[in-house]
């Protein structure tokens, strides 16, 4: 083994696999990275425990992937941060806590509730739920807490660099895999708190024609009537994330016609997503008629969006600024 290389772990949080996947689609060039890189920890492909991660003496580049759900990932996130040269927050459950995070709309005692007692199919008398201590023949073995709330990696520790995606698909890995071989060469080190993929809205590269002016009259939604494939969703009436959402996935949704969830997240300079695009939403909103309508009838079409938390903040919920529950999670 050479000594040059450079020591790198991947640390699951709560995730679903996906992100794994993604980086497994590197594919042969993982094996050709070997030459340069020592994948010294990754549970998903190989039996390691937190022990492992704590023996280490010290790492190049930390990979995490997912959110902080428990406290045993709250834990890796720290011991991530003190031994590893870079860490990096890969996907969007890392960087903004992903769709995990509309468990933030629940307290954790009212998720574990409606799971482990309240749901019609539960047959729990003794009423245990996980996070109780138990011990079997002597041997303790509680199992893992949940945390207060669902958080990102950079509420629990700093961040160098943060890859998007849900997972994050081909050209973010190409990218993130060339600045891991020029810091395995080089050891230049990252532009710090660098974004990849970068600063474009999925709007400044989308193929549809965009009105000069769209006037929402009702907003619809996809299964009620038929959509125009060429014409931009919201000059349709129906709600797409593309000016919030940083373009990295060539559009995948939108030219198979449905409309942009955000599962990349936003562009780095879009702090308060769902803010910045209830405001464009309202400035849409039958803009020629604005004057004349009073606010109720301007909430009344504002109204007509279902499920706004799962439509605006579906993967970033856990990192909206309006979100109260986990800003006071942070105290
Ligand atoms: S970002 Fe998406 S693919 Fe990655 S762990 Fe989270 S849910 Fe899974
Ligand atoms: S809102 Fe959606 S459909 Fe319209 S231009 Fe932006 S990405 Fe394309
Ligand atoms: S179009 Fe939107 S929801 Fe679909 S993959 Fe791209 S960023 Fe994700």
């Amino acid at each position: 083994m050479s000594t040059n290389k450079i020591k790198i772990t991947i640390v699951p949080g709560a995730a679903c696999g996906g992100c794994d996947v993604s980086l497994a689609n590197l594919g042969e060039r993982l094996l050709e990275a070997t030459e340069l890189v020592d994948i010294v920890f990754w549970p998903t492909v190989a039996d390691f425990k937190l022990e492992d991660l704590k023996n280490l003496d010290h790492i190049d580049i930390g990979i995490f992937i997912g959110s902080i759900r428990l406290e045993k990932h709250a834990e890796a996130a720290k011991i991530l941060r003190e031994k590893a040269k870079f860490v990096v927050a890969y996907g969007t459950c890392a960087c903004y806590g992903g769709i995990f995070g509309l468990g933030n709309l629940s307290t954790r005692e009212e998720l574990l509730k409606k799971v482990y007692l309240n749901t019609p199919t539960t047959e729990n008398p003794e009423e245990k739920i996980p996070g109780q201590k138990v011990v079997i023949n002597g041997v303790d073995v509680t199992p893992p807490r949940l945390t207060e709330w669902n958080l990102p990696l950079n509420n629990i520790v700093t961040v160098d660099l943060y890859v998007q995606g849900c997972p994050p698909i081909e050209d973010s890995i190409n990218h993130f895999y060339e600045v891991l071989v020029s810091y395995a060469k080089n050891r230049k080190p990252f532009e710090k708190g660098m974004m990849i993929p970068g600063a474009k809205t999925l709007c400044d590269i989308c193929p549809r024609k965009k009105p000069e002016k769209i006037v929402i009259e009702k907003f619809r939604r996809v299964h009620e009537g038929p959509i125009d494939d060429e014409l931009c969703f919201l000059a349709q009436g129906i709600i797409c994330l593309g000016p919030i959402t940083v373009a990295g996935c060539g559009a995948s949704c939108i030219k198979a016609n449905m409309p942009c969830r955000g599962c990349l997240g936003p562009p780095a300079d879009i702090i308060d997503r769902a803010g910045k695009f209830i405001s464009t939403i309202a400035s849409l909103v039958e803009i020629e008629r604005e004057k004349e309508l009073s606010d109720e009838e301007l909430m009344r079409i504002v109204q007509e969006i279902v499920d706004p938390v799962g439509t605006f903040h579906r993967f970033t919920f856990s990192s909206g600024v309006i979100n109260k529950k986990q800003e006071d999670a942070k105290k």
